[in-house]
């Protein structure tokens, strides 16, 4: 059998690299995070990254089962969904083995039809023996996770899809946005999710608050969405100083709330002047509580319970 370009990758279910592929992520950094919520969809964009598919007009959606300990080179917010459900009826091509100082990258593509942008091959996951395999009976997955397996999506990815949203540390080092100066470089998940959370408690539309849940539990809240709560409750209530003597009735009142929590998402100075509105620190604390409980009815979260 002719050598595939795919070969020094291959692995089986017992080789040691192997890991089942349960779920695929695509991982933003906060502003893209939450203009994906707001979209209601991961939306495909143009390749542009050094890959030989960078000179088409070709838009992906880019996703990777890689779940890194030392932090993400994408970001710090997770979307998370079934790879089943990805690759459905898909065809999978192979796209290039990227080498970098720092990591072997493997890419895929994977289509509903036949992509005919680029010459590509295809990739048959039950037989091409690579980086990804499919058995049958039963049907499971696994990849090489010793790899950088990235995953080329030709279509949008709506959010009804998505399984799970939760926060991972960015990397100390690398960032594949960013080549110089990525302000959230080894920023921890606590501290950019307390953000993230802040622009989507203030921004009002909470129509996603379902999914911040475990992946592997929907009915749980994530840990890193636990801990980012917490740490924007204690951000703000550490703000609290004195009662400015402002007057307010309860509907005022969460509108000053969704008004910090928007100016803790954006580092505003005026969390100052907003949290000082309240006449003590217990009545922030209940408003505060109040609030979140309510937009996270649904889990159990640390500040609540
Ligand atoms: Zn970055």
């Amino acid at each position: 059998m002719a050598t595939k370009p795919w070969s020094a990758y291959g692995i089986d279910q017992d080789s040691a690299t192997a890991e089942e592929f349960k779920y695929v992520y695509h991982v933003a950094h906060l502003e893209d995070a939450i203009r994906i919520i707001e979209d209601g969809v991961i939306r495909a964009s143009l390749v542009f990254d050094d890959s030989i598919l960078k000179n088409t007009r070709t838009c992906v959606s880019w996703v990777s089962p890689n779940t890194w300990s030392p932090g993400s080179i994408y970001g710090n917010v997770a979307f998370a969904f079934r790879w089943k459900d990805i690759v459905k009826g898909k065809r999978i091509y192979w796209v290039e083995d990227p080498k970098t100082n720092r990591q072997q990258i493997v890419r895929l593509l994977l289509s509903e039809g036949k992509f005919s942008d680029y010459k590509l091959e295809r990739y048959h996951a039950e037989k091409s023996r690579g980086p990804l395999v499919c058995n049958l009976d039963p049907k499971r997955w696994y990849f090489n996770a010793q790899l950088t397996n990235e995953y080329m999506v030709l279509q949008d990815l709506p959010l009804e899809k998505c399984r799970a949203i939760n926060f991972w540390k960015h990397h100390d080092r690398y960032c594949s946005k960013e080549k110089v100066g990525c302000p959230y470089l080894g920023k921890s998940q606590k501290i950019v999710g307390a953000r993230f959370l802040g622009l989507y408690l203030g921004g009002g539309r909470v129509n996603y608050t379902s999914r911040f849940s475990r992946v592997d539990n929907t009915e749980e809240i994530d840990e890193s969405v636990d801990e980012a709560i917490s740490h924007l409750y204690w951000g703000i209530i550490s703000k609290f100083q004195r009662h400015s003597g402002a007057r307010f009735n309860m509907e005022e009142g969460r509108a000053i709330i969704r008004s910090i929590f928007l100016a803790y998402g954006l580092k505003k100075k005026r969390l100052h002047t907003l949290v000082n509105m309240f006449h003590s620190e217990e009545a922030l604390r209940t408003a505060l509580k109040t609030e979140i409980g309510s937009v996270f009815k649904d889990f159990d979260i640390g500040i609540c319970s």
